[in-house]
């Protein structure tokens, strides 16, 4: 929109969007890819402004992702942002779930259905809105798989901004009555989320969509940098230490690569120690949707497409955008990937739930099924200790099973009728 570097950014130490594919370098702009190879921009920082930070500085912020504000391309002035202020979510300890799949080691859950629209999406559209406002954006836009309209929606809400947010047509009602109870405009478009991301690909290069931030796509290199808060929000709760292995559900793999970048980040500039022999990150998808596992397994950088079914719709996305990357991390850092289908997502859900008190939606269900995928495969060291992320809240997907739970008992209200029926021994 504008070609100047946005206020928000002048007191922040991001430097330049660099291209992933070719290193090509360009200003702090609403632009995705890069003119040369057409490869996705990531934020590039400033290292010594990065090495500047201190333990102290971040302790003394909020209690939200913006402590984090030294390590983000949004400056520092709290009066800039769009934002629900999310994060600071729980690490939950997860001891009995640990028994369940025979880990011994410390096992822990982010649960970040905690955040204020209930996924981890707030994060990335705090940052990316926060961002586009600074760039002069006057209306803001995504194309969801659900969580992303549900926050996008609450951002423009709570600073007066207009909104129009784009969903697959087929999306789970929990998410979509809980992006329209916000106003804005909605629109349901008859087609998948590639679909989805294909026409807001298209809308953002029209003059009638000039004035508007579509958050992941024309500022999406900024929208990625939310993802970092999960990472240095884990390490700061665990006493700045990055834990041995984590396990991330992947739509367009963007958030694992996040990770494993705030983790590097962090020991970089000495704010965390990495554990001996470092850190493995491990990726999960859904049987019906494993675009990037399916490479991974096949030992290929090659990502085919696929057209996504099944219930863990908030990771349906058949062409994921991050995936090589995604690939990549995973190789380095000595993870893995897999995916579960829809009985054994049904099944992770109530076995985390049973266990820790924290229901997940499906994309939840994906990520602990994939753990015990993982540790009955030995690729998961069961003697290490384990992050796994919960991305979202059950509730917004109870169709996944409210068919297989429900009262264990029904009686009349009499003593008599609960003697019958059991409840007295
Ligand atoms: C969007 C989303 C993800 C993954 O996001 P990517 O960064 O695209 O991989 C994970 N979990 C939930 C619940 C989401 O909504
Ligand atoms: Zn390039």
């Amino acid at each position: 929109m504008t070609s100047t570097i946005p206020a928000t950014a002048r007191t922040s130490p991001a430097r330049a969007l660099i291209c992933r594919g070719c290193g090509a370098e360009y200003p702090l702009i609403a632009q995705h890819a890069c003119y040369e190879c057409f490869g996705p921009l990531e934020v590039g920082y400033d290292a010594a402004a990065l090495a500047r930070v201190t333990r102290a500085e971040i302790e003394a912020g909020p209690a939200n992702i913006w402590r984090y504000a030294p390590l983000l391309p949004t400056g520092q002035d709290p009066s800039a942002r769009v934002t629900l202020d999310p994060g600071l979510t729980p690490l939950v300890a997860a001891p009995r779930l640990g028994a369940e799949f025979g880990i011994d080691a410390p096992l822990w859950i982010k649960d970040d259905s905690a955040n204020p629209t209930h996924s981890f999406k707030d994060r990335v559209v705090s940052v990316a809105l926060t961002a586009a406002r600074g760039l002069g954006f006057t209306r803001f836009a995504c194309a969801s798989t659900g969580n992303l309209a549900n926050s996008v929606a609450a951002h423009a809400a709570r600073a007066g901004v207009p909104s129009v947010v784009f969903i697959p047509a087929d999306l789970e009602s929990g998410k979509v009555v809980t992006t329209a109870v916000y106003g804005g405009e909605l629109v349901a478009v008859d087609g998948s989320y590639d679909d989805v991301n294909r026409l807001c690909g298209e809308l953002v290069e029209t003059d009638e969509f000039e004035d508007t931030a579509f958050v992941n796509v024309n500022v999406r290199p900024y929208y990625a940098e939310g993802s970092k808060t999960l990472g240095y929000e884990v390490a700061e709760q665990l006493g700045w230490r990055i834990p041995e292995q984590v396990v991330i559900p992947m739509a367009s793999g963007e958030l694992l690569t996040k990770v494993d970048k705030a983790f590097t980040e962090l020991v970089e500039i000495g704010l965390a120690e990495a554990p001996a022999g470092g850190w493995r990150v491990f990726g999960a998808q859904s049987a019906g949707c494993n675009p990037i596992a399916t490479a991974l397994h096949a030992g290929t950088d090659v990502i085919t497409p696929v057209r996504p079914t099944g219930i863990a719709k908030s990771l349906n996305i058949g062409d994921p955008a991050a995936g090589a990357y995604a690939l990549e991390a995973v190789r380095r850092t000595g993870g893995w990937m897999d995916f579960a289908d829809d009985d054994e997502i049904r099944d992770a859900i109530r076995r985390l739930a049973r266990t820790t008190g924290v229901f997940a939606e499906t994309a939840g269900g994906v990520t602990v099924a994939v753990l015990a995928k993982l540790v009955a495969s030995g690729r998961l060291d069961p003697a290490r200790e384990t992050v796994v992320y919960n991305t979202g809240e059950g509730l917004k997907t109870l169709d996944a099973v409210a068919g297989v739970v429900g009262p264990t008992h029904r009686v009349r209200p009499s003593l008599r009728a609960a003697r019958e029926a059991g409840l007295l021994g």
